[in-house]
C-alpha cells in the first residue's frame, strides 16, 4: 500500500464504505488517488468520475508527490504502446509500472 503524507491522507483515500464500493459513488469519500499517475484528486460528486487535481495534501499542507502522468504516456510510447487503441499493460494500471521503470536512485 502506498504511503501517503499523512494519517489523514491514508484514511482519506482508503475509505472504505460498505455501501459504496466506488468512491465516487460515496458521499463520504473526498479523496481519490490514482495510483498509476500518482495523482490526487478532490472527487466532484456529479455522478461522473471527475476529481479537482491537488498539489498540497488539504489536511498537513505537505506538497504531494508530482504526478506522473506524463511520464506514464511516455514509458507507453517508449514500448510502442498506444493507450487509446492498444491493450495496456496490468503494470500500468497501478503503480507497478514505476517500480519497473524507476532510473536508479543517486544516494
Ligand atoms: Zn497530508
Ligand atoms: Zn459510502
Amino acid at each position: 500500500m502506498t504511503n501517503h503524507c499523512c494519517e489523514t491522507m491514508n484514511r482519506q483515500v482508503n475509505v472504505a464504505c460498505d455501501q459504496h464500493a466506488d468512491p465516487f459513488s460515496c458521499p463520504d469519500a473526498l479523496v481519490a488517488f490514482s495510483a498509476k499517475f500518482q495523482e490526487y484528486g478532490l472527487i466532484i460528486h456529479d455522478g461522473g468520475t471527475a476529481t479537482s487535481t491537488i498539489e498540497f495534501c488539504p489536511w498537513c499542507g505537505r506538497r504531494l508527490p508530482e504526478s506522473q502522468r506524463d511520464r506514464w504516456f511516455d514509458e507507453l510510447e517508449r514500448r510502442g504502446i498506444d493507450p487509446w487503441e492498444d491493450e495496456v499493460p496490468a503494470e500500468f494500471e497501478d503503480a507497478r509500472w514505476l517500480a519497473s521503470t524507476e532510473p536508479a536512485q543517486g544516494a
